[in-house]
């Protein structure tokens, strides 16, 4: 059953549609499955993912599935999160707590934002900054949206689209606005207010049960596939004939693999852009550093754009006495980076913001994930288009954050997988 299916790439698409079609066979590039999901160890205590990763689905049936009501999950039933903005410790999201800043900011940043709500109103943003400006006001817009899209999408806020924001930044609500300008407000708002995690072995313990039916071939990249004899060829010279592809491989690469790529679609490849993302993992010998889950930091002379806490996230999976962090560094692909030295360089910036001594840090490491989010600029729609309507007629399926080409929450990664899996069931593929 389903023997005519291979499915490339082995994260939460890859499960998702392997667990639908039993009998197809699947392949991973790496030593083991689970893609982003996946969370590593460099002591065999204390595990880190590949950038802050919580489970704060809203579909029952996912949730179900991933038993997050056994003693094995922790339940986090208000998140705590916050910015750090030039010395200052400010709740997230700051446009629900302008409280926090100092008396002559708040009134410009009130003043601007009451403004945006008259002279904007009813316009539809053309771009990103637009979207900013429309819904928060100008000093909003320019002294935290637009210096932490610097340093985290590392692109212009006018050459971002609109089409990523769902779920990640919320529309202004202008009475929140206005209340937390008055007095202090507690947070509940965002979409991550409640969450899960795993008590221990880091966020891929809450997916690693349901590979244990699927037998993944790891170490297989794929490296050319031949749509007119429907043959994937690996990087170990293993062939597989098939008559579906179900794809999770980012589209570029995917494109890349099949030789008769015409032009036009190749060009359409080559204008996708995405991040890569620097992990530095570090275990610091003080307890009690930080009550938060995570921050976000703004000031460009940190390089880090995000610090989250596993111990915070899942109490007790951290030594007693000890906190670990992990540190998020965004760049684009055509950056330099140097990794050793911007691990040293965080872990001296963080020692003043959280106030430990270096020589407190017992552990630290750097981990380079080569794809993490996509950059959802203007070309990427109309790219994706012209990739996907060229690979419908080949019987090869993109599937997944990376397939999609678009930024995915996790119950969604897998939830394409089932599409395209059903989709091949059907007969409509
Ligand atoms: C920084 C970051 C933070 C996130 N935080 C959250 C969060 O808090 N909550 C949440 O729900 N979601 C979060 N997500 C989203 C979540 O990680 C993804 O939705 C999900 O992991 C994507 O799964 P996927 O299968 O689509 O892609 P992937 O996980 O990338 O899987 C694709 C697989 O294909 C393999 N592959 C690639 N090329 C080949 C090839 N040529 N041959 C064979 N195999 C190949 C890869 O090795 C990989 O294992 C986050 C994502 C990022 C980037």
């Amino acid at each position: 059953m389903n023997e005519n299916v291979v499915i490339l790439g082995a994260g939460l698409a890859g499960l998702g549609c392997a667990r639908a079609l039993p009998g197809a066979r699947i392949f991973e590039a790496e030593s083991e499955p689970g893609g982003m999901a996946r969370s590593h160890t460099h002591d065999g205590k204390t595990y880190f993912d590949r950038g802050c990763h919580i489970c704060h689905s809203k579909d029952p049936a996912w949730l179900d599935l991933l038993r997050v009501n056994d003693s094995s999950v922790a339940a986090t039933s208000r998140s705590r999160v916050v910015n750090y903005w030039h010395g200052h410790w400010i709740t997230y999201p700051v446009q629900n707590h302008l409280l926090e800043l100092s008396p002559e900011n708040r009134i410009r940043a009130l003043a601007d934002f009451v403004s945006a709500q008259i002279v904007h109103r009813g316009r539809i943003p053309a771009n990103y900054l637009e979207w900013c400006r429309f819904h928060y006001g100008e000093y909003l817009t320019r002294n935290f949206y637009e210096e932490y899209t610097r340093k985290y999408w590392r692109t212009p806020m006018e050459e971002l689209a609109t089409d990523w924001l769902s779920g990640r930044l919320l529309p202004s609500q202008i009475e929140k606005v206005i209340a937390g300008a008055i007095a202090e407000q507690p947070e509940d708002q965002p979409a991550f207010a409640s969450f899960y995690y795993p008590s221990s072995g880091g966020y891929f313990s809450l997916f690693a049960p349901l590979y244990e039916d699927i037998r993944v071939v790891c170490g297989a990249r794929a490296e050319e596939l031949d749509p007119k004899k429907k043959k994937v060829t690996f990087s170990n010279g293993r062939q597989e004939d098939y008559e579906y592809i179900a794809s999770s491989v980012p589209l570029p690469e995917l494109v890349q693999m099949i030789k008769e790529a015409p032009a036009d679609v190749r060009r359409a490849a080559d204008a996708l852009k995405h991040l890569r993302l620097l992990c530095v993992d570090m275990v610091i010998a003080r307890d009690n550093l930080t009550p938060n889950h995570w921050f976000y930091i703004y000031d460009n002379d940190v390089e880090a754009s995000r610090i989250s806490f596993p111990g915070n996230l899942a109490p007790g999976s951290v030594p007693a006495g000890h906190t670990a962090l992990q540190a998020e560094i965004f760049r684009r692909t055509d950056e330099a980076v140097a990794p050793a030295e911007l691990a040293e360089q965080t872990m001296h910036r963080l020692a003043r913001l959280l106030k430990y001594k270096p020589d407190d840090v017992v552990a630290l490491h750097v981990r380079e994930v080569p794809m993490t989010y996509v950059i959802s600029d203007y070309a990427r729609a109309p790219a994706v288009k012209a990739v996907h309507d060229w690979l419908r007629g080949l019987d090869i399926l993109p599937m997944g954050m990376y397939g999609e080409w678009k930024f995915l929450w996790s119950d969604a990664a897998f939830r394409s997988g089932e599409r395209v899996a059903q989709s091949i069931a059907g007969g409509k593929a």
